[in-house]
């Protein structure tokens, strides 16, 4: 009798094999993980953490939105970037999206360079299952808790700054919501950021790591696992606490009287202004329409040396720096006035 050999399994399969071993994933929960659909807003520290270990855990199609380009500052933590993608001026989206398609080519990764707000957030969410947070302000978050509760689909909550984390799971219609947990807005002003108090790359890690871990729950049919509490870490004192945040509030806005205040754009202001970073962002007067670099760039030719590729161009002038994307809108670094930030668009840019 030929010796019988067992069948090699299909290399998909082997890829996950190790996570797949594991009795609550499982081959069903693997599968379930391949057939969902995420989104993540914000590509920054948490943003790279959490998109890493989806895309290897074999997540089918992840949609990644993100408004920035890469600073050297950003490299301590954000852990898909590299001094390269400095180099070629790439936004956060396109960079990421390029290292996470090298890590699991099985994988759709979209990526999008857009600021998020009122107006584009149900469409860039049409279809995704899951809603993680990847942002570094309560403005996007409320806009964020507002959709997920509003469509009935679960959100992943994070944040770190300095030594110090936050991190929950928003299931509507069963756990609070982050507007029951965080009463009224914090102003942009009262909490500290991580470009005004620093933050640590493991701290942000732990935190990412907790998200993912919630959403590869959720999304292989596990969200019962799923704590219903407010997790709370301090990396610099080595402790994690789980807060008791009560259940949902008949009270809240969001999802005891279903008023979606930033949904509709009643709440939110326009954004300009970047939190921390003595930067501003202008919208498009052209309401996104293309902008044609190599015009700008000839027009600037006698003021300032540009440098662009297919995603945004760049340059210095009166002593500050500018960023303009392929949809008109742009980063002015080095004043945090609006009006300022406004007047050398105009000049520089265009109206
Ligand atoms: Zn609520």
């Amino acid at each position: 009798m030929p010796e019988t050999r067992e069948k090699p399994w299909p290399p998909d399969l082997d890829r996950y094999s190790r996570q797949m071993l594991f009795g609550p994933v499982g081959p069903a929960g693997q599968q379930r993980l391949r057939d969902s659909r995420a989104l993540l807003i914000g590509v920054g520290a948490l943003g790279t953490a959490q998109a890493n270990s989806l895309v290897r855990a074999g997540l089918g199609h992840l949609k990644i939105i993100d408004r920035d380009f890469i600073e050297l500052n950003n490299l301590q933590r954000q852990t898909l970037f590299d001094e390269q993608d400095i180099a070629e001026n790439l936004p956060k989206a396109e960079a990421a999206r390029r290292k996470l398609v090298r890590v699991n080519s099985a994988v759709t990764v979209e990526a999008v360079v857009a600021d998020v707000n009122h107006a584009n957030i149900e469409q860039l969410a049409d279809g995704a299952d899951i809603l993680l947070d990847g942002t570094d302000n309560f403005e996007t978050r409320y806009l964020i808790n507002d959709l997920a509760v509003k469509t009935g689909r679960p959100w992943v909550y994070g944040a770190a700054v300095a030594a110090t984390g936050l991190q929950m799971a928003i299931l509507p219609g069963e756990t609070a919501c982050i507007r029951c947990v965080f009463e009224g807005r914090p102003p942009p002003q009262a909490n500290p950021t991580c470009d005004t108090a620093g933050v640590l790359g493991p701290v942000v890690a732990m935190v990412a790591d907790l998200q993912s871990l919630d959403a590869i729950k959720i999304l292989t049919g596990h969200a019962d696992t799923v704590t219903r509490r407010l997790t709370h870490v301090d990396g610099w004192a080595g402790r994690i606490v789980q807060l008791d945040v009560g259940s949902r509030r008949a009270d809240c806005p969001c999802c005891g009287r279903g008023e979606f205040e930033f949904l509709s754009g009643r709440l939110g202001s326009a954004g300009v202004t970047l939190c921390g970073r003595n930067a501003v962002q202008v919208a498009s007067p052209g309401a996104g329409a293309a902008v044609d670099f190599a015009r700008i760039a000839d027009r600037l030719g006698g003021v300032a040396r540009p440098t662009y590729n297919q995603y945004l161009l760049k340059f210095d002038v009166e002593g500050i720096q500018v960023t303009v994307f392929s949809d008109g809108r742009a980063i002015i670094t080095g004043t945090a006035d609006p009006a300022q930030a406004r007047t050398l668009y105009a000049k520089y840019v265009g109206s």
